[in-house]
């Protein structure tokens, strides 16, 4: 734990770790004099983007900076469900919990391509809770907030049910209830897309070198991937970069931060589907921990996740052996037909950047999120987010402004983010397959699974990738996977794609199902050979 003070010595700002003292040198603050943003946000996790589009459409400007890729780190690593947390009532989390809930329903209508309900199966296990306990938590989760599109928990038999194929015979009954899955990385895109159509300016790979208040605004050095610095000014700034968001705070800034965050890594790994059907199961297990086993693009089951304590570089995040069985052994404990580290196809890990509220196990840490203001009368505001889940973004981002706009005095529009459809998702009545059916009405000549993914990925905006094709040929080289040059370009032009990473597991998750060389293909596809980075604006953003 850093031990932070400020000294300011011929304009140099120090930071002291533990007996080293590292001066941020006073020659970052170099001096390209512009105009100042309003709101400068310092990454492009699902918590930045999500402030970014809330705060440019009501009006201010703003610059995201993200070191690397939009939801490079955490936001791409999650179980991606949109849900209440079945599991923090027992924690007493009832607001979060609430909040949560609330949200599921209003996620489910503006994102209907890349949010869709979920069917989970929860099988009894008398020595983990008895049925009483899981059946009033059932009961608050039905009725804490109000549902439209997802139906009531129920308890059941697993006779006729088809999970009873799947789970030993000693699994006779349990519980099923719904909450939601969303294509995390997506969700984190659109928003920064929604951002940037209300004006948002978005840079990544920029990361923030070092910032200090001048006046009324912030001063700010930020650096491309070529090294190229550039002074900045904004009149607020949102520290919204997850794990690291303790290290800005004193290394970037120099600031003794009085919350800190609590990292708590956790993995999934990916194996070949386990099951045919399309619900998910929610497991108990002996420390009271729950695992999830979801069904994962077509053909793969994803389970996680961990919670082991974490102080290393959330960059360098990795599945221990540990856990990789903790995770087999999760399921097996249940499932007729046991899964191995050798089945594992695939796995990641993440690192939660949860609020230390100095409790005493990784799996009680609490889950809600804190906001910290600094700043006004006469200086600038600064605002710090400790935890939060990808659920409850759209929530945080309008509490964020809540608190953020009257230290910096400005009084622009309302909330207004509830209720507008996110890039993609102005389908009718919100009707996602209604809306797959006129795709495939227009595209006769394109294969049914390739329209499907297309349609799941991009929503109303996939005609923009689709055109006027009529067969798949004339969307250009196929990468492998149906992975066409008209869609990477469009990635490239609109959502800042850069590398076959950021395409084939983070833009979509073809990486699962595209041959080898699809990668090295795509490679050679985004920068021909012989040139610099970035090849005649075909890598830049194109609005
Ligand atoms: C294993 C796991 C499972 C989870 N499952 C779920 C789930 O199912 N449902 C749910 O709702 N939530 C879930 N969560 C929680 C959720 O994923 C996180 O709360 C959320 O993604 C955090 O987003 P963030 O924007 O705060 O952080 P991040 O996504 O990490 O974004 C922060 C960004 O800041 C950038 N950054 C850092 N320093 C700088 C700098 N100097 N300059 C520029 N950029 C910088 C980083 O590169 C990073 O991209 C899960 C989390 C984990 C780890």
């Amino acid at each position: 734990m850093f031990i932070n003070f400020r000294l300011r010595t011929f304009g140099g700002v120090f930071r002291r770790s533990d007996n080293k003292i590292q001066e941020i040198s006073p020659d970052v603050f170099g001096s390209d004099s512009e105009s100042p943003v309003d709101l400068l946000i310092i990454g492009g996790g699902i918590n930045g983007a999500g402030i970014a589009r809330d705060a440019a459409g009501r009006g201010l400007s703003v610059l995201l900076v993200e070191q690397d890729d939009l939801a490079a780190h955490t936001s791409s690593a999650s179980t991606k469900l949109v849900h209440g947390g079945l599991r923090y009532l027992e924690y007493y989390e009832f607001r979060l919990v609430r909040e949560a809930l609330m949200e599921r329903e209003r996620l489910l209508k503006m994102a209907p391509h890349i949010i869709w309900p979920l069917e989970f199966v929860l099988p009894h296990s008398k020595a983990q809770r008895p049925a009483w306990m899981v059946r009033a938590g059932l009961f608050l989760y039905d009725h804490l907030a109000k549902r439209e599109r997802l139906p009531a928990s129920k308890a059941v038999r697993f006779g006729p049910h088809a999970a009873a194929k799947m789970l030993k015979p000693a699994y006779r009954r349990g519980f099923t209830y719904a909450d939601c899955w969303v294509e995390d990385s997506r969700l984190v895109v659109l928003n920064a897309m929604a951002a940037a159509s209300c004006g948002a300016e978005i840079r990544t790979r920029t990361r923030l070198v070092a910032a200090r208040p001048e006046g009324a605004l912030w001063r700010a050095v930020i650096q491309d991937e070529s090294g190229r610095r550039e002074t900045v000014f904004a009149r607020a700034m949102v520290n919204a970069a997850g794990p690291w968001v303790g290290e800005i705070l004193s290394a970037k800034l120099g600031r003794n931060a009085a919350k800190t965050v609590r990292m708590v890594k956790g993995s999934h790994i990916i194996v070949r589907r386990l099951y045919d059907e399309d619900f998910a199961f929610i497991l108990q297990n002996p420390d009271k921990r729950i695992v999830f086993a979801v069904p994962y693009e077509h053909e793969f089951t994803l389970i996680g996740t961990t919670d082991i304590p974490y102080e290393d570089d959330p960059a360098q995040v990795v599945i221990s052996d540990e856990e990789t069985n903790y995770l087999c052994e999760s399921v097996s404990r249940y499932f007729r037909h046991p899964v191995t580290p050798a089945d594992v196809v695939r796995s990641y890990s993440g690192v939660r950047p949860l609020f230390d509220d100095q409790a005493e196990n990784a799996s009680a840490v609490t889950r809600d999120y804190v906001l910290d203001v600094e700043g006004g009368n006469g200086q600038p505001a600064l605002l710090s987010v400790f935890g939060g889940k990808i659920t409850t973004f759209r929530k945080l981002a309008e509490h964020a402004l809540e608190k953020l706009l009257p230290v910096m005095g400005r009084k622009v529009g309302a909330g207004w983010t509830a209720a507008t459809a996110l890039p993609g998702g102005d389908m009718r009545g919100a009707n996602f397959f209604a809306y797959l059916a006129t795709v495939m009405a227009k595209y006769p000549g394109l294969p049914a699974a390739f329209l499907h993914r297309l349609a799941r990925a991009y929503g109303t905006l996939c005609e923009r990738i689709l055109g006027d094709a009529v067969t798949l040929a004339d969307l250009g080289e196929n990468f492998g996977g149906d992975l066409t040059a008209r869609e990477v370009d469009y990635l490239v032009a609109h959502e800042w794609a850069r590398t076959p990473e950021d395409i084939l597991w983070r833009r979509s998750k073809l990486a699962l199902h595209v041959p080898e060389d699809t990668a090295a293909r795509l490679a050679a596809y985004l920068q021909p050979p012989g040139t610099a980075t970035t090849s005649a604006g075909r890598l830049r953003k194109a609005g």
